[in-house]
């Protein structure tokens, strides 16, 4: 694309808009998008008339996506490809750094996973982040952020909420950068903690308020970059602490993002230590409204559950990590018939181990249908909405849905791959849930700039990202062989 080129324009041979004005379950055959700037201008069925006004009023600043870029001559039909356009992913919790540690301690449970894996990888990061520098030429941290960019483009999610757990183990500035540098959008729920693991962890409440106050005056005005709250936990986090969060999110007018209840031993034992659930706890302590996301609520009583529906609180419900850590899974047709709004998401590529958003999106719907016994539950259309409309309208963010003014982030998925052959519009949505192996992620566009153009990583050196990583989880391997990882007094994550 060059620098004059402002609109871009795609044709495909099946484009869901997923949006409420034009109809959530609209499935347009022949559909067209038309970007302007980092807007959508139009989008809709496609006539041959369109494509020659929009030739003609756009001529050289317009980029046709299928093409190569060199002059459009009248009567030049422009090409449907064998695709479907929709929304940008959007994944509504995830962890950057952890896709350097994919594969380790698994078929252990949450705790065990964050005392064999999670601690680990951090103390190696601590311990030899200068030697990792030099080595690799920049911080460990942005590279296993920009592997988590790269991730994230592979499966089409165009943004990603980043929960910084750790935040005074991670380095902010580089996942803002990896954010800048790979054109995606994201909201880093900027974590704390106050208790319940072991000191070089723990916050004070002076810190967090004041470093939230530093990082949003730092990035509050970086371009596709948003900051917000983020607690690590209820169990981690005391009362005092969460109602000085509360106050700052309510000085902000902004959303809080925290795990809650994730497993159920924990769960338990809080009940012991708390009397009170993690949600009862933070409604006593003033924070249940609807800018709290819960993230996991795995497990519930009905009081919980008439709280969350009562306040308005969303849930992000992760299937990956929830079922390979033995979690449990969050009652999550039952919350959506009380119209709790439910968002489905990949969680950390350490627990999740993919970002493959549609694989969690069919794992949350074939759970369900099997734990019921009843196929109608959560049906594909659902659960699509679930990846895009829904945690975009949770995030706040202006993306999630096709339509003019919306933000231009799309994707185009290929038709042409064997398993996705035969699609129709009577079949696509099902298909991209039931048969889409995740891997077939065309075109990628954010605010109407294209990051994968045909499979090609525009904005990222997949190669050179790849390459790193492999070495920094090289180093990590051979650090963890030398030296027995300790023991971390933590309760969960
Ligand atoms: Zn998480």
């Amino acid at each position: 694309m060059t620098a004059n080129q402002q609109y871009i324009m795609i044709r495909s041979r099946l484009l869901l808009p997923l949006d409420e004005e034009l109809g959530l379950e609209t499935r347009i055959e022949d559909g067209y998008l038309l970007t302007e700037g980092a807007i959508i201008k139009e989008v809709g069925p496609y006539r041959p008339e369109i494509g020659e006004r929009i030739i003609r009023t756009y001529g050289e600043k317009l980029r046709i996506i299928g093409t190569d870029q060199d002059g459009h001559p009248a009567g030049w039909e422009i090409p449907c490809l064998n695709g479907v356009i929709l929304p940008g992913f959007v994944k509504a919790h995830g962890h950057d750094i952890q896709s350097g540690y994919i594969g380790i301690a698994k078929d252990e449970s949450l705790l065990d996973w964050l005392d064999h894996a999670v601690s680990p990888f951090f103390h190696f990061l601590d311990e030899s982040k200068e030697d990792l520098r030099e080595h690799l030429g920049v911080t460990p941290y942005l590279l296993a952020s920009l592997k988590d960019r790269l991730d994230d483009i592979y499966y089409g999610i165009t943004s990603s909420l980043n929960h910084i757990c750790h935040f005074n183990r991670e380095n902010l500035p580089d996942l803002v950068e990896s954010n800048t540098r790979a054109g995606t959008r994201m909201v880093a729920a900027l974590g704390c903690k106050d208790r319940a693991f072991e000191p070089i962890f723990l916050d004070t409440i002076e810190e967090v308020i004041s470093r939230l106050d530093e990082c949003v005056a730092a990035f509050g005005g970086v371009e596709r970059f948003r900051i917000i709250p983020g607690p690590d936990q209820v169990f981690s986090n005391s009362e005092k602490m969460l109602k000085a969060v509360k106050a700052w999110a309510r000085d902000h007018d902004t959303l809080i993002h925290i795990h809650s209840s994730e497993e159920p031993a924990n769960t338990r034992r809080f009940y012991r230590k708390y009397l009170s659930s993690p949600v009862q706890y933070l409604h006593r302590a003033g924070l249940m409204d609807e800018n709290m996301m819960l993230v996991h609520q795995v497990n519930n009583t009905p009081v919980d559950l008439a709280i969350i529906r009562e306040t308005g609180a969303g849930v992000v419900h992760n299937p990956l990590a929830n079922t390979i850590l033995g979690s449990g899974m969050p009652p999550i047709v039952e919350m959506m018939e009380m119209k709790i709004p439910v968002a489905i998401s990949t969680d950390g590529s350490g627990s999740g181990d993919s970002q493959n958003i549609l694989a969690a999106g069919r794992l949350a719907s074939q759970y369900q249908k099997a734990l019921h016994q009843d196929a109608r539950l959560l049906p594909a259309q659902k659960v699509l909405e679930m990846i895009t409309v829904v945690p975009a309208k949770m995030l706040r963010l202006n993306c999630g849905s096709l339509r003019e003014g919306k933000d231009a982030d799309l994707i185009l998925i290929d038709l042409s791959r064997p398993n996705l052959t035969p699609t129709r519009s009577d079949n696509v949505v099902e298909n991209l849930i039931w048969a889409s192996d995740g891997s077939e992620v065309r075109w990628v566009i954010v605010d109407g700039k294209i990051l994968k153009d045909d499979y090609r990583f525009i904005t990222l050196d997949e190669e050179k990202v790849r390459n790193d990583l492999q070495e920094l989880s090289q180093l990590f391997f051979l650090h963890s062989k030398k030296n027995s990882p300790d023991k971390v007094a933590n309760e969960g994550n």
